[in-house]
């Protein structure tokens, strides 16, 4: 098939495009904005490739995406395309409004008319592939878990443009018939994230010697999956999830965010000592909480598990070792961010 994969310049879409190019035969079209999130570095193994093309086109361009859709006529679509990150959805919620709610809006407009003129048995196939997050369930307490039936409870502006963007979703395909699945999974982590998201953040102040802050009392908990359990899974769902269902995909992977950041710790002791910086624990200090902070992300993936086959394969150990090992090989990665200005300065305060 030809897949349009929107966002794939980012972290989560390079390594679905990686994974596409090498382990299938598809062919893929990426089209993104490339925004301060993206680095076509991600992409070297598959850029390489005749089956790979790229296309710098932003979302929210109606008339911009209509040109591709009927350029390369695609197959189906993976949408991926987001403002991505909860703290900059504190301090600046427009691009999210934009991004995730417009654009998602203009790509269904564009699959419907594209879909609409289709011949039967294109039609048949082709398929809209929204990819979203956990959080738009909102948060849970010490117990249960998120089903594909628990009801929508968006708390921050990120998590509620993404509910925004999955309800636009379900009604394409309820009132115009546009073929649509919906993923929603848990947090992610692995090579090629930007540093300002928890994990590559603290790897990187740790392996400096700078402080590690931690929001509130750090109690708060999440479920972590390795990036490419997850590019896995949606390659899976693309092919072979059922028309109008969605899927809940997690890492079975639950951490406080203190026993992350102590793992982290731990980890970089054994693999990078350094006599200057000392045991790492002793860089941790917590500050003020996130504003609105959802307590704890949990995820129950077993319809995945039982329809599709799919469970990860990377433990949260496995996992971390494997990224802190990539961070240590690739100093260049965390230089592009700070030449894009970010190096670790706390986001989310929402002084404007
Ligand atoms: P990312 O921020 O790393 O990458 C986003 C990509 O989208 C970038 O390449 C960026 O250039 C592109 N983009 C942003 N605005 C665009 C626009 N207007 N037009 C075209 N391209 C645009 O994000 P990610 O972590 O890879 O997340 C990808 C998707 O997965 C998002 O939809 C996100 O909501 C979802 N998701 C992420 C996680 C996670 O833990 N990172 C978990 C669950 C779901």
């Amino acid at each position: 098939m030809k897949i349009l994969v929107t966002g794939g310049a980012g972290f989560i879409g390079s390594a679905l495009i990686c994974h596409l190019i090498a382990e299938t035969e598809h062919e893929v079209v990426n089209v993104d904005a490339l925004t301060y999130a993206a680095n076509l570095d991600a992409l070297e193994a598959a850029s390489e490739s005749p089956r790979y093309a790229f296309e710098h086109v932003d979302i929210r361009d109606a008339e911009a995406i209509n040109r591709v859709m009927n350029e390369y006529q695609p197959d189906g679509i993976i949408h991926l395309a987001a403002e991505s990150h909860v703290d900059r959805s504190i301090d600046g919620p427009a691009d999210f409004i934009q991004t995730n709610i417009v654009g998602t809006f203009n790509l269904l407009e564009a699959a419907r008319a594209y879909y609409e003129q289709l011949e039967s048995n294109r039609k048949k196939s082709f398929r809209f592939h929204h990819v979203s997050t956990d959080e738009v369930y909102g948060s849970l307490g010490d117990e249960g878990l998120f089903t594909e039936k628990t009801p929508y409870a968006p708390n921050s502006p990120y998590s509620a443009s993404k509910a925004g963007s999955d309800h636009l979703v379900r009604a394409w395909q309820h009132t115009y018939g546009v073929p649509t699945v919906l993923t929603n999974c848990s947090n992610n982590y692995g090579p090629w994230q930007f540093p300002e998201k928890l994990i590559p953040l603290m790897v990187l102040n740790a392996l400096n010697g700078r402080a590690l802050p931690v929001y509130g009392d750090g109690q708060n908990v999440r479920d972590w999956l390795y990036v490419e359990d997850h590019a896995r899974a949606l390659a899976l769902v693309f092919e072979q999830g059922k028309t109008g269902e969605h899927y809940n995909i997690g890492g079975l992977n639950e951490r406080t965010n203190l026993e992350l950041v102590r793992t982290i710790c731990h980890e970089l002791n054994a693999i990078a000592p350094d006599a200057n910086i000392g045991p790492r624990e002793a860089l941790i200090s917590f500050v003020d909480d996130r504003k609105g902070h959802d307590q704890r992300y949990a995820i129950d993936a077993s319809k995945i598990e039982h329809e599709l086959g799919w469970r990860p394969i990377e433990t949260l150990e496995s996992g971390l070792k494997r990224t802190i090992r990539w961070i240590l090989d690739h100093p260049e990665w965390a230089k592009t961010a700070r030449d894009r200005g970010y190096d670790g300065q706390r986001l989310g305060l929402a002084k404007g």
